[in-house]
């Protein structure tokens, strides 16, 4: 059975017992202008073999993102860590925990986002991406943005805000303002492993997600 006659099914189903519902496309397969999009997946078969920079030399798996494929909201770190290049998928170490946190402040779960990085491959002994290392990856965030259309990036660090935008700027400065990149409000914060760091700053980054529930009108969370 196709996937558009079980959605006509369902659609009929919905209308006999009463239910008003909204139908949303099958998947993220055409822009509002009416261009194709690539799929999530059309973009992970071919991240799996990517040997375009020094970076796959040393990884285990490719970390390529994770969450909900219409997530409204995306996040942007910097690169996978050890934990995150043994298990395949990013922020599931510390920072990735302390994130969780920040996400269920806001009522939502790590299912409901969509998370990725700046490089997906893990840079050695955890240091930041280089710019040519960014510069070689980058291409595929940008696709998983076009593929996802969230209404926000959130970038978490330094680095993320300024691979993703093209800038170099600092955190404790341009956190909370709020930018755009290829049309999409991004709005920077910091990274959840500077907070373990220097956890007097949590405030500032609690009222960053504040500005990301408000401006996606989330119901307060409980
Ligand atoms: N830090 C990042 O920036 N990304 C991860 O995936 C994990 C830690």
């Amino acid at each position: 059975m196709s996937g558009a006659v079980s959605r006509r099914m369902l659609a009929s189903w919905l209308r006999e017992v009463g239910v008003d519902y909204v139908m949303l496309p099958a998947a993220a397969t055409v822009s509002p202008s009416g261009a194709a999009v690539e799929s999530l997946d059309d973009i992970r078969k071919e991240l799996v073999d990517c040997r375009r920079c020094p970076l796959c030399a040393g990884r285990a798996t490719v970390v390529f993102g994770v969450g909900n494929p219409r997530a409204r909201l995306m996040f942007v770190g910097e690169g996978p860590g050890s934990e995150e290049d043994r298990r395949g998928e990013p922020f599931v170490g510390a920072a990735g925990k302390r994130l969780d946190q920040w996400i269920a402040r806001i009522g939502l779960r790590r299912e409901d986002v969509y998370i990725a990085n700046i490089v997906k491959c893990r840079p050695p002994g955890n240091r930041a991406p280089t710019p040519d290392e960014a510069k070689v990856c980058l291409p595929y965030l940008l696709r998983q943005i076009r593929a996802i259309r969230p209404e926000i990036v959130c970038t978490l660090g330094a680095t993320a805000l300024n691979f993703l935008l093209g800038v170099e700027e600092k955190i404790t400065r341009e956190r909370g303002k709020w930018r755009e990149r290829d049309g999409v409000p991004v709005l920077p914060t910091y990274h959840p492993a500077f907070i373990l760091r220097n956890a007097a700053r949590e405030t500032e980054a609690f009222g960053d997600f504040d500005a990301l529930a408000s401006r996606l009108r989330l119901p307060p969370a409980k």
